[in-house]
Protein backbone atom coordinates (compact mmCIF):
# COMPACT_ATOMS: atom_id res chain seq x y z
CA UNK A 1 0.00 0.00 0.00
CA UNK A 2 0.90 3.82 -0.92
CA UNK A 3 1.35 6.15 1.50
CA UNK A 4 0.12 8.89 -0.37
CA UNK A 5 -0.95 9.92 -4.06
CA UNK A 6 -0.47 12.47 -6.37
CA UNK A 7 -2.96 13.80 -8.80
CA UNK A 8 -3.03 15.68 -12.06
CA UNK A 9 -5.94 18.08 -12.81
CA UNK A 10 -6.60 18.25 -16.44
CA UNK A 11 -7.68 15.15 -17.99
CA UNK A 12 -7.43 13.40 -15.34
CA UNK A 13 -10.05 14.32 -12.98
CA UNK A 14 -12.15 16.08 -15.62
CA UNK A 15 -12.04 16.40 -19.41
CA UNK A 16 -10.94 19.23 -20.61
CA UNK A 17 -13.20 18.76 -23.81
CA UNK A 18 -16.00 19.28 -21.44
CA UNK A 19 -15.09 23.07 -20.89
CA UNK A 20 -12.58 23.94 -23.82
CA UNK A 21 -15.89 25.26 -26.33
CA UNK A 22 -16.78 27.92 -23.34
CA UNK A 23 -13.73 28.27 -21.66
CA UNK A 24 -11.06 28.78 -24.89
CA UNK A 25 -13.58 30.66 -27.32
CA UNK A 26 -11.76 34.15 -27.09
CA UNK A 27 -8.21 31.81 -26.91
CA UNK A 28 -9.48 30.07 -29.82
CA UNK A 29 -10.42 33.40 -31.19
CA UNK A 30 -7.33 34.70 -30.92
CA UNK A 31 -4.99 31.62 -32.43
CA UNK A 32 -7.49 31.85 -35.48
CA UNK A 33 -6.12 35.83 -35.69
CA UNK A 34 -2.61 34.21 -36.34
CA UNK A 35 -3.85 31.82 -39.75
CA UNK A 36 -1.44 34.63 -41.60
CA UNK A 37 1.27 34.05 -39.21
CA UNK A 38 0.81 30.46 -38.91
CA UNK A 39 -0.95 28.92 -41.33
CA UNK A 40 -5.03 27.46 -40.94
CA UNK A 41 -3.31 24.04 -40.73
CA UNK A 42 -1.24 24.88 -37.92
CA UNK A 43 -3.40 26.60 -36.20
CA UNK A 44 -6.11 23.67 -35.97
CA UNK A 45 -2.93 21.78 -34.39
CA UNK A 46 -2.51 24.81 -31.72
CA UNK A 47 -5.75 24.75 -31.02
CA UNK A 48 -6.14 20.93 -30.58
CA UNK A 49 -2.66 20.92 -29.02
CA UNK A 50 -4.14 23.65 -26.03
CA UNK A 51 -6.45 21.07 -24.74
CA UNK A 52 -3.56 19.33 -23.59
CA UNK A 53 -0.05 20.97 -22.53
CA UNK A 54 -0.07 24.29 -21.28
CA UNK A 55 0.13 27.48 -23.43
CA UNK A 56 3.68 28.14 -23.24
CA UNK A 57 4.39 25.16 -24.26
CA UNK A 58 2.21 25.43 -27.62
CA UNK A 59 3.30 28.55 -28.08
CA UNK A 60 6.74 27.91 -28.68
CA UNK A 61 6.06 24.44 -30.53
CA UNK A 62 4.07 26.21 -33.51
CA UNK A 63 6.48 29.50 -33.66
CA UNK A 64 4.77 32.41 -31.79
CA UNK A 65 5.53 35.51 -32.69
CA UNK A 66 6.49 37.42 -29.66
CA UNK A 67 4.00 40.02 -29.21
CA UNK A 68 1.60 36.70 -30.53
CA UNK A 69 2.64 34.91 -27.83
CA UNK A 70 2.43 37.58 -25.13
CA UNK A 71 -1.26 38.85 -26.72
CA UNK A 72 -2.23 34.82 -25.75
CA UNK A 73 -0.53 35.14 -22.40
CA UNK A 74 -2.49 38.30 -21.54
CA UNK A 75 -5.77 36.77 -22.05
CA UNK A 76 -5.21 33.58 -20.02
CA UNK A 77 -3.62 35.27 -17.19
CA UNK A 78 -6.70 36.58 -16.08
CA UNK A 79 -9.17 33.75 -17.27
CA UNK A 80 -11.39 32.00 -15.28
CA UNK A 81 -13.72 29.49 -15.62
CA UNK A 82 -17.59 30.31 -14.75
CA UNK A 83 -19.63 27.56 -15.93
CA UNK A 84 -20.75 24.35 -14.03
CA UNK A 85 -17.81 21.51 -14.24
CA UNK A 86 -18.06 17.79 -13.41
CA UNK A 87 -15.31 15.31 -12.57
CA UNK A 88 -15.28 11.82 -14.31
CA UNK A 89 -17.16 9.58 -12.53
CA UNK A 90 -15.10 7.43 -11.65
CA UNK A 91 -13.00 10.14 -9.75
CA UNK A 92 -14.89 9.48 -7.04
CA UNK A 93 -13.98 6.03 -6.21
CA UNK A 94 -10.10 7.99 -5.91
CA UNK A 95 -11.90 10.48 -3.70
CA UNK A 96 -13.50 8.16 -1.58
CA UNK A 97 -10.58 6.03 -1.22
CA UNK A 98 -8.74 6.82 1.89
CA UNK A 99 -5.08 7.84 1.50
CA UNK A 100 -3.20 11.29 1.54
CA UNK A 101 -4.02 13.31 -1.45
CA UNK A 102 -2.03 15.81 -3.28
CA UNK A 103 -3.06 17.65 -6.30
CA UNK A 104 -0.21 19.27 -8.95
CA UNK A 105 -1.15 21.06 -11.81
CA UNK A 106 0.31 22.95 -14.34
CA UNK A 107 -1.48 27.09 -15.61
CA UNK A 108 -2.56 29.81 -15.17
CA UNK A 109 -3.04 30.22 -11.31
CA UNK A 110 -6.34 32.05 -11.34
CA UNK A 111 -7.60 29.55 -14.04
CA UNK A 112 -6.17 26.33 -12.13
CA UNK A 113 -8.24 27.35 -9.15
CA UNK A 114 -12.02 28.34 -11.05
CA UNK A 115 -11.63 24.65 -11.92
CA UNK A 116 -10.82 23.54 -8.47
CA UNK A 117 -13.42 25.50 -7.16
CA UNK A 118 -16.15 24.71 -9.82
CA UNK A 119 -15.51 21.09 -9.39
CA UNK A 120 -15.67 20.96 -5.89
CA UNK A 121 -12.95 18.83 -5.30
CA UNK A 122 -10.67 21.46 -2.87
CA UNK A 123 -11.36 19.22 0.08
CA UNK A 124 -10.28 16.43 -1.21
CA UNK A 125 -6.45 17.19 -1.01
CA UNK A 126 -3.88 17.53 1.93
CA UNK A 127 -2.13 20.12 -0.09
CA UNK A 128 -3.02 21.80 -3.95
CA UNK A 129 0.23 23.35 -5.79
CA UNK A 130 -0.53 25.29 -9.14
CA UNK A 131 2.76 24.52 -11.33
CA UNK A 132 2.18 28.22 -13.08
CA UNK A 133 5.09 29.15 -15.75
CA UNK A 134 4.46 32.71 -15.23
CA UNK A 135 5.08 32.98 -11.84
CA UNK A 136 7.72 31.07 -11.23
CA UNK A 137 10.01 28.41 -12.80
CA UNK A 138 9.66 25.86 -10.18
CA UNK A 139 8.40 22.54 -12.63
CA UNK A 140 6.48 19.45 -11.44
CA UNK A 141 9.42 17.82 -10.01
CA UNK A 142 10.20 20.17 -8.07
CA UNK A 143 7.18 19.57 -6.18
CA UNK A 144 7.10 16.22 -6.09
CA UNK A 145 10.56 16.64 -4.05
CA UNK A 146 9.08 19.01 -1.72
CA UNK A 147 5.86 17.12 -1.09
CA UNK A 148 8.72 13.96 -0.40
CA UNK A 149 10.83 16.65 1.41
CA UNK A 150 8.14 18.11 3.73
CA UNK A 151 6.10 15.09 4.71
CA UNK A 152 9.28 12.12 5.03
CA UNK A 153 7.83 10.05 1.82
CA UNK A 154 10.07 7.72 0.19
CA UNK A 155 9.33 7.60 -3.42
CA UNK A 156 8.21 4.13 -3.21
CA UNK A 157 5.86 4.95 -0.75
CA UNK A 158 3.83 7.71 -3.36
CA UNK A 159 1.98 6.95 -6.86
CA UNK A 160 1.49 9.76 -9.18
CA UNK A 161 -1.71 9.57 -11.57
CA UNK A 162 -1.69 11.60 -14.92
CA UNK A 163 -2.50 11.66 -18.18
CA UNK A 164 0.36 13.18 -19.73
CA UNK A 165 3.94 11.03 -20.23
CA UNK A 166 5.78 14.31 -21.07
CA UNK A 167 4.61 15.95 -18.15
CA UNK A 168 4.12 14.24 -14.58
CA UNK A 169 4.56 10.78 -15.89
CA UNK A 170 8.10 12.16 -16.72
CA UNK A 171 8.90 13.77 -13.84
CA UNK A 172 7.79 10.48 -11.14
CA UNK A 173 10.24 8.44 -13.56
CA UNK A 174 13.06 10.87 -13.08
CA UNK A 175 12.08 10.34 -9.19
CA UNK A 176 11.79 6.46 -8.98
CA UNK A 177 8.45 7.06 -8.09
CA UNK A 178 5.52 4.98 -9.62
CA UNK A 179 3.67 6.22 -12.51
CA UNK A 180 -0.23 5.42 -13.11
CA UNK A 181 -1.43 6.53 -16.85
CA UNK A 182 -4.86 7.11 -17.07
CA UNK A 183 -5.19 6.69 -21.38
CA UNK A 184 -8.96 6.49 -21.94
CA UNK A 185 -8.21 6.92 -25.36
CA UNK A 186 -5.01 4.65 -25.57
CA UNK A 187 -3.01 7.51 -27.21
CA UNK A 188 0.00 6.72 -25.68
CA UNK A 189 -0.13 2.46 -26.15
CA UNK A 190 3.92 2.69 -25.94
CA UNK A 191 4.73 5.18 -22.79
CA UNK A 192 7.06 4.11 -20.02
CA UNK A 193 5.27 3.61 -17.28
CA UNK A 194 4.27 1.87 -14.34
CA UNK A 195 1.03 1.04 -14.44
CA UNK A 196 -1.41 2.47 -17.47
CA UNK A 197 -5.61 1.57 -17.71
CA UNK A 198 -8.37 3.24 -19.72
CA UNK A 199 -10.08 3.03 -16.74
CA UNK A 200 -8.94 5.93 -13.23
CA UNK A 201 -10.22 3.52 -10.74
CA UNK A 202 -7.92 0.74 -12.06
CA UNK A 203 -5.38 3.47 -9.61
CA UNK A 204 -7.00 2.07 -6.55
CA UNK A 205 -5.99 -1.36 -6.94
CA UNK A 206 -2.05 -0.11 -7.38
CA UNK A 207 -2.01 2.14 -4.30
CA UNK A 208 -4.48 0.38 -1.42
MG1 LIG B 1 -3.20 16.54 -17.53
Amino acid sequence: MKKAIILDLDNTIYPVSSISENLFSVVFDFVDSLAGELGSEEVEKAKAEMQRRPYQQVAEKFNFSEAAKNKGLDLLKDLEYALPMQPYDEYKVISETPIEKYLVTTGFTKLQWSKIKLLGIEADFKAIYIVDPQISAKTKKDIFTMIMNNNNYQPDELLIIGDDPESEIKAASALGIDTFLFDPEDRHPGAAVTHSSKSLKDAVAVFM
